[in-house]
């Protein structure tokens, strides 16, 4: 780890996608926080977030306040527009009144799915760092664009259309995910991820400047496991992974958590 890298606290952020009722929430919640008091998990060490649907925030934020829990809330998408007529819509505010911390924009899930374009990401960005909230922006490249264009191009243009809207000091993360990796079962290689996060960070470097290319967090995503999660975590641009199908499961997510262990050794 370079001096950069151990300045940058990493986070392991749980995306559940469409999976687990509010009652599921918490069960999955607690456990999770029960494991982790078990091993005496250091949240000043290792950042932990969890992002369920809409519908389990308010029941997870509860459990996280009444048992003064560090897990961090996030939410897996935000509208671009602050408030009206948007039928299905939810605001950067409502989130933020719900002490979230985090947003996902960018997706692929939502690129793909629902159609999401470059400056749609963008606004959602703004919208929330608007609100206080934090955008964790994802970035990546479906195995066409792979075989046309490498790995990076796709990942720095889409980061790039991203953070235009944004103050220039603006918080961000970073989430590279390629599409081909996610829910796949076929992660990226560290070494794969490293270079497309040391030319994200560049990118940053060429766009914000040095401290918030220093500062900001890069995460890997796809087909994150706590069998492959050390190599990830070597890398010296790699902050953290966005964990989808593994954090479902809370011995599995925590595992993944207590990375330093396999890192290290220790
Ligand atoms: C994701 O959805 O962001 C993701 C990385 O999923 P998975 O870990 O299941 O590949």
């Amino acid at each position: 780890m370079n001096a950069s890298a151990a300045q940058r606290t990493p986070i392991i952020a749980g995306n559940w996608k469409m999976n687990l009722d509010h009652l599921q929430a918490i069960a999955l919640v607690q456990k999770l926080s029960w494991g982790l008091k078990d091993v005496r998990h250091d949240y000043g060490q290792v950042e932990v977030a969890v992002f369920p649907p809409f519908t389990d925030l308010r029941s997870v934020q509860t459990l996280l306040a009444a048992d003064k829990l560090s897990i961090v809330l996030g939410a897996q998408d935000v509208s671009p527009h602050e408030a009206g007529a948007y039928t299905g819509d939810v605001s950067a505010q409502m989130l933020a009144k719900l002490e979230a911390k985090y947003v996902i924009v960018g997706h692929s899930e939502r690129r793909h799915g629902h159609g999401e374009s470059d400056e749609t990401v963008g606004l959602k960005a703004l919208a929330a760092h608007r609100a206080g909230l934090v955008p964790m922006i994802c970035v990546g490249e479906t195995a066409e664009d792979l075989d046309e264009h490498g790995a990076a191009a796709i990942p720095l243009a889409q980061l790039a259309a991203a953070i235009a809207p944004l103050p220039a000091d603006a918080e961000i993360v970073v989430a590279y995910e390629p599409v081909w990796a996610i829910g796949s079962g076929q992660a990226a290689t560290p070494e794969q991820a490293q270079d497309v996060a040391r030319t994200l960070r560049d990118s940053l470097r060429d766009l914000r400047g040095d401290s918030v290319a220093d500062a900001t967090r890069i995460l890997y995503g796809g087909s994150v496991s706590s069998q492959n999660i050390a190599g990830f975590m070597r890398q010296a641009d790699v902050d953290g992974a966005l964990v989808g199908g593994a954090s479902l499961k809370s011995d599995e997510f925590s595992r993944i958590i207590q990375f330093p262990k396999h890192v290290t050794g220790s």
